[in-house]
């Protein structure tokens, strides 16, 4: 039994059992109802998810891993991600993340940008 126990391994809609499956990425647990896209990853910091909000997850994942290189980089922007949506850091992983948290983890993204660009801005003008 992984450390999530049974109980994650229910689909949260239906609440049955969710189909282990080995892929190239790792195991996935789909839900066996049909039309259902519930599904999650045999890992520890992702949660079962639908189809918009695991595509969503991959929009706020392609948002922010360009800001971390190495695990030092992303340990402390994880910290500022979970400052900035005001969530404790042992929930920042986008794998929890639904859809209203990954537009919100989009919108630090955009203003990790900004600010970015703004000393760049400073930069220029300075030199
Ligand atoms: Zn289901």
């Amino acid at each position: 039994m992984s450390k999530w126990g049974n109980r994650a391994n229910k689909c949260p809609m239906h609440k049955i059992k969710m189909k282990p499956s080995k892929t190239r990425y790792g195991v996935r647990f789909d839900c066996p109802v049909d039309g259902c896209t519930m599904a999650r990853w045999d890992r520890s910091k992702t949660s079962a998810a639908d189809l918009e909000t695991r595509k969503m997850r991959q929009e706020a994942h392609k948002a922010i891993d360009v800001f971390w290189r190495t695990a030092r980089e992303r340990k402390r922007l994880y910290e500022e991600l979970s400052d900035f949506m005001g969530i404790p850091i042992e929930w920042t992983h986008i794998g929890f993340f639904d859809i209203k948290k990954c537009k919100k983890a989009i919108a630090f993204a955009k203003w990790k940008n900004q600010k970015i660009l703004n000393k760049q801005g400073q930069g220029t003008i300075k030199s």
